[in-house]
């Protein structure tokens, strides 16, 4: 099975049953100096990713990796999502960072400098988001970088020297001048935009009055199940988060 992609696109192939999948065999060309992965396939076929030139193969169509979840079977979309993050790994990562040297491949995903020996790993981009809930109310916001108009939970960029609970507090206090309890985890989930770590947690209103940041943030309040605005689209983190909370308070109401 093949997991091509062009630029950041996925070639996929219509299935009989209505879903999509990787090409099982196509003839491309490859990028000039990009590798490819092998990748650990869930039934032992033989999976491998590479980036390609070609904008068109035959039987195959470009889909962007947020929409492609709707239409991969789950296991081949995990898939997808390690393909992406090597291959912009292998992209942005053609020289020591060191002494400048051109890298050459040491192990599947490890790469080594000829002339200093500095090794280089993928390196995941570690980022928190926190579904704050006050009483029956949950805390929402738009943040300036979402491309289209809804709410998602409060995020942010884990720092050097920084726990993911300082960095949930951290994010909280700045983006809307709240204090919350102790986070606590909830689930983590792979982010291949470009190459993330994203881990949930879960707190409650502690203290403060509402203030939001504005140059980071648009628009943001709390909200109950049945003011819910626009929310994120699935398989973001945060809309599983939101799904869990708004299930319990379902059930709170049963
Ligand atoms: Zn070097």
């Amino acid at each position: 099975m093949l997991f091509l992609f062009h630029d950041t696109q996925l070639f996929l192939t219509p299935a009989a049953d209505g879903t999509w999948l990787p090409l099982a065999a196509a003839s491309f060309t490859p990028v000039a100096d990009g590798l490819a992965f092998d990748l650990p396939a869930p039934d032992g076929t033989p999976c491998r990713a590479a980036r390609v030139v070609d904008a068109a193969l035959p039987g195959a169509q470009l889909w962007d990796l947020r929409t492609a979840h709707a239409v991969l079977p789950p296991a081949l979309y995990a898939l997808a999502t390690k393909a992406a993050e090597l291959l912009h790994w292998d992209a942005h990562t053609r020289h020591c960072p060191v002494c400048g040297t051109r890298l050459v491949r040491q192990t599947d995903i490890s790469k080594r400098c000829p002339a200093c020996g500095e090794e280089q790993w993928p390196q995941l981009q570690t980022a928190v988001l926190v579904l704050v809930e006050r009483g029956d109310e949950v805390l929402l916001v738009q943040s300036r970088s979402f491309r289209h108009d809804f709410y998602g939970l409060v995020a942010g960029f884990v720092e050097t020297g920084e726990s993911l609970e300082d960095c949930v507090r951290r994010e909280v206090r700045e983006e809307t001048g709240l204090e919350i309890s102790p986070p606590r985890y909830v689930a983590s989930q792979p982010w291949p935009f470009p190459i993330q770590l994203m881990v949930g947690f879960r707190a409650r209103y502690a203290a403060g009055t509402l203030r939001l940041q504005d140059e980071e943030l648009r628009k943001g309040g709390w909200f109950t199940p049945a003011t819910l605005p626009t929310l994120p689209s699935p398989p973001s983190l945060a809309r599983k988060l939101i799904d869990m909370w708004l299930q319990e308070r379902c059930e709170a109401e049963m």
